[in-house]
This record gives structure tokens, C-alpha cells and sequence, in this order.
């Protein structure tokens, strides 16, 4: 579907402090695809292949109106020739917003449901009846999406101590610690503020034996909550731009990439510690920026 994974590179970086102390590799897997950017794509990768498997014709999947989740999954989807129906959470607003109507150019029908619709997962429409589809959840939240994470240790080898990633649903930090041999640590950074189920929704994601793996989720990196981007985070965007040439996304990857300078400046690492921070895409979010804002 994608086959650009060839283009996936890994970047060392120096700024973050001594070479001697500790190691720091970035995972570009921003450079997969513009739309289907970095982790969308492994998340959505085997339930795709599911619902092919079970010859459904037809994805449905739920989503905000600026969810990158949508937009991957409407792309992902024509190119599987597959139908694509988006349920998005509250009323059909006048202006719909630039995911939306990227979604609908890849021919995703949108459903708009009220918030307590779309909360309980209630979602009659005439479009759906007879549709023989298959439902990927929210954000691509399932075991299913969290297997397909685990494909990134082709590029992560057993010399790397420490993994670390942004948070939304928890997805990709869960398929990290399926795939983390025991003496690797998995770091979230979360993106939200202050949820607390966040770690138990991770964690039902994981086996047993999986839940006795070395992982640890960090909720001090939110600058404000939620796609929040008060001024100090772009300031930082630019700053890491141009010291290490990495553009980041305002929601997830500039919040992951100051955190885990923060806790490096804090010594949280032990000595000859090998870092791979994960770089999850999401730069298309940046569009809803002022085009003076960011210097990439
Ligand atoms: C969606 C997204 C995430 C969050 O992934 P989860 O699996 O939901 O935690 C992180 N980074 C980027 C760039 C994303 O687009």
C-alpha cells in the first residue's frame, strides 16, 4: 500500500549533550508518507489486512475533526479499494475543517454524530445499512493496531536501552512494549493532560507477561493539554529545527522531543544509555499554523 519505508532513516543527534554520557537517535518515520505519516500507517496496517481477510469491503472508524487518524485511515483505505465511512464527533459544522475535507477528497463518507452519539458508539445512518464493514476504533486503539507497532524494531536493535514515544490513545507506546526485548524501557510522553486511565488503557492492551516489561508513562509534557501550542512550544519547534534540521508536529512529537531533552538535563538516564526517540509524523497538524510561525 505504502512502500516507502525504504525512505525511514535514523538520526543521531548531538545538541541534546555529551556523547559520552549517553546516546541519541531520532526513528524519521515522519518520511513514510506526507498523509499516512509515521505511526498511522503501522497502526492501521494489520487491521486492514484483517478486514481484507474477513472480505469485508467497507471500514468504518471514528474521529474529531481534526484527527490525523481520519485522514490516514480515508487514504489507507482507497488505496485498498476499500469504502470508508468516518464517524466524527459532533454536528456537521458549515466550514468543514482542512482534515475533513482532505478525508473526503479520498472519498471517506462523514457521519456526524452528536457528542453522546459518538461517546456510546451510536452511529445509525441509512448510508451504513447492508454495508458488510469492519470497524477500526478510535485513534486505531486495538490489539490488533498495537501488533502492527511492533514492526518499528526493524530499525530499533537490541543495543538501544531506551525507547521513547508521544502518547494519544497509548496505541503505539503498547505495541512498543510487545515488541521491547527485557532490558529495553519504554517512555510515554503524553500529549494529554492529566488522564488518568491512560496507563490502564495501555495496559489492556498488553498481555500478562507483556504488563512485566520495563515501561514508564510521563504526564508532565503537555504544554496546556491537548493539541494546546502556547508559544514556548513553537519557540522550541524552531529551536530544534535548527539545531538538528527535525521538524515536529505542534500536537505529539515537539511535546516527546522537549521532554526528553528535560529529563536528559535531569540525569533520569543512566550513564551509556542508547536512546531511540520515535519521530510518529504528524506534521500535515501544522497546517492550522500561521505560515510565519514555524521555520519549516
Ligand atoms: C496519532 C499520533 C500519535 C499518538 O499515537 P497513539 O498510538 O494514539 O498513542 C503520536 N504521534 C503522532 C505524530 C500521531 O499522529
Amino acid at each position: 500500500m505504502l512502500n516507502n519505508k525504504e525512505n525511514v532513516f535514523i538520526q543521531n543527534i548531538s545538541s541534546y549533550g555529551e556523547a559520552d554520557f549517553f546516546t541519541v537517535d531520532v526513528l524519521r518515520l515522519d518520511v513514510i508518507h506526507p498523509i499516512v505519516s509515521g505511526n498511522k500507517y503501522f497502526k492501521l496496517r494489520l487491521q486492514l489486512q484483517d478486514a481484507i481477510a474477513q472480505q469485508k469491503n467497507t471500514i468504518v472508524t471514528f474521529g474529531g475533526a481534526f484527527s490525523n487518524h481520519i485522514v490516514a485511515t480515508a487514504f489507507a483505505s482507497k488505496a485498498l479499494h476499500l469504502k470508508c465511512f468516518g464517524i466524527i464527533r459532533g454536528e456537521e459544522p458549515k466550514q468543514l475543517s482542512h482534515t475533513l475535507l482532505e478525508a473526503r477528497g479520498y472519498g471517506m463518507e462523514l457521519i456526524f454524530v452528536s457528542r453522546t452519539d459518538f461517546k456510546n458508539r451510536c452511529f445509525e445512518d441509512e448510508r451504513l445499512v447492508g454495508e458488510n464493514y469492519y470497524l477500526v476504533p478510535e485513534g486505531g486503539y486495538s490489539v490488533l493496531g498495537a501488533e502492527g507497532v511492533k514492526e518499528m524494531y526493524n530499525w530499533i536493535d537490541e543495543t538501544y536501552t531506551h525507547i521513547v514515544c508521544a502518547v494519544g490513545t497509548g496505541t503505539m507506546m503498547a505495541g512498543l512494549v510487545k515488541g521491547a526485548l527485557p532490558h529495553q524501557t519504554v517512555i510515554g510522553i503524553s500529549a494529554l493532560r492529566g488522564n488518568e486511565s491512560l496507563l490502564n488503557e495501555i495496559e489492556s492492551l498488553l498481555t500478562n507477561d507483556q504488563k512485566k516489561k520495563k515501561y514508564k508513562l510521563l504526564h508532565d509534557y503537555h504544554f496546556g493539554g491537548y493539541a494546546k501550542h502556547p508559544q514556548a512550544l513553537t519557540d522550541w519547534m524552531n529551536e530544534l529545527y535548527a539545531m538538528e534540521k527535525i521538524p515536529t508536529d505542534i500536537v505529539y512529537t515537539s511535546k516527546m522531543m522537549y521532554g526528553l531533552k528535560d529529563l536528559l538535563q535531569q540525569n533520569y538516564f543512566p550513564k551509556g544509555s542508547k536512546i531511540m526517540a520515535i519521530h510518529s509524523g504528524g506534521l500535515q497538524g501544522n497546517a492550522s499554523l500561521s505560515k510565519t510561525t514555524l521555520l519549516f
